[in-house]
């Protein structure tokens, strides 16, 4: 569904992504998981066009994003970038909501202003998708009137109506108490168990064993070791893994 290869980025002087490759297959759950600085937040940045990289490659099934010339990535045109933008959601650590619009709207903006779909059809959706997340209730109430937990699952129910080929989703649960986690994480688990492709950054490595099919550990700006999650986990081959992992024993 998406592939990076060979994806540099530095911040001035820093390296911050050194060669990264890293290819999402469909319904695949791909945990990726390592200390702070590491490089995760880049990475899920660049892969969902908030930022640009220095060289590589993206694409998103056959429609290629950015290739490199001689050293330099170059990007595709403005309508690649819109339409590799439609395929994926995304979802931030601070539910990143409109704090003045109710919940029904933060769902049905993107879908109306940006997919230009009809009204009545995204509404529909959207009155789904709040029932799915738990949310019923909450349509007319704004950000501000609800806990961390349902603000999250607005911002999951706001990706997922915009029918993304993916979604990404950057340390999820970490603004969030820990009652307040569990909710978010089981929605999450419900959508993996629908087969949904998803990569989740996250420091919850329990979730990350019970729901990923592949864990990504990265440090320094490489990708040091990934595998099956049970392997990562339970088996990790390299020093680096094995320190970071024996921090949350
Ligand atoms: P965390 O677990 O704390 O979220 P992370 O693995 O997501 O960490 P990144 O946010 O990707 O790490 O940051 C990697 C490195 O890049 C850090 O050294 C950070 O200071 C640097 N960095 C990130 N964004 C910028 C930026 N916009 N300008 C300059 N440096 C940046
Ligand atoms: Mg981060």
């Amino acid at each position: 569904i998406v592939r990076l290869s060979h994806v540099k980025k530095s911040f001035g002087e820093v390296e911050v992504l050194k060669d990264i490759s890293l290819e999402v297959y469909p319904g695949e759950v791909v945990a990726v998981i390592g200390p702070s600085g590491g490089g995760k937040s880049t990475l899920l940045r660049c892969a969902t066009l908030l930022e640009t990289f220095d060289a590589g490659e993206l694409s998103y099934g056959n429609l290629q994003v950015a290739h490199t010339e001689g050293d330099k990535a170059v990007y595709g045109a403005k309508d690649v970038i819109k339409q590799a933008k439609s395929r994926f959601g995304l979802v931030f650590q601070n539910y990143n909501l409109f704090p003045h619009y109710t919940v029904l709207k933060n769902i049905m903006d993107a879908p109306i202003s940006v997919q230009k779909r009809d009204k009545a059809e995204v509404e529909r959706q959207a009155r789904e998708l709040i029932a799915k997340m738990g949310l019923e209730g909450n349509e007319g109430k704004v950000p501000c009137e609800l806990s961390g937990g349902q603000q999250q699952r607005v911002s999951i129910a706001r990706a997922l109506c915009m029918n993304p080929e993916i979604v990404f989703f950057d340390e999820p649960t970490s603004a969030l108490d820990p009652e307040l986690t569990g909710e978010v994480l089981k929605v999450i688990k419900q959508l993996a168990a629908e087969h949904m492709t998803m990569v989740v950054v996250t420091h919850e490595m329990q979730f990350a064993r019970d729901v990923a099919d592949r864990i990504v550990f990265m440090d320094g700006g490489v990708i040091v070791e990934e595998g099956p999650a049970d392997q990562v986990i339970n088996h990790p081959q390299h020093k680096r893994t094995q320190d970071f992992l024996a921090r949350y024993e």
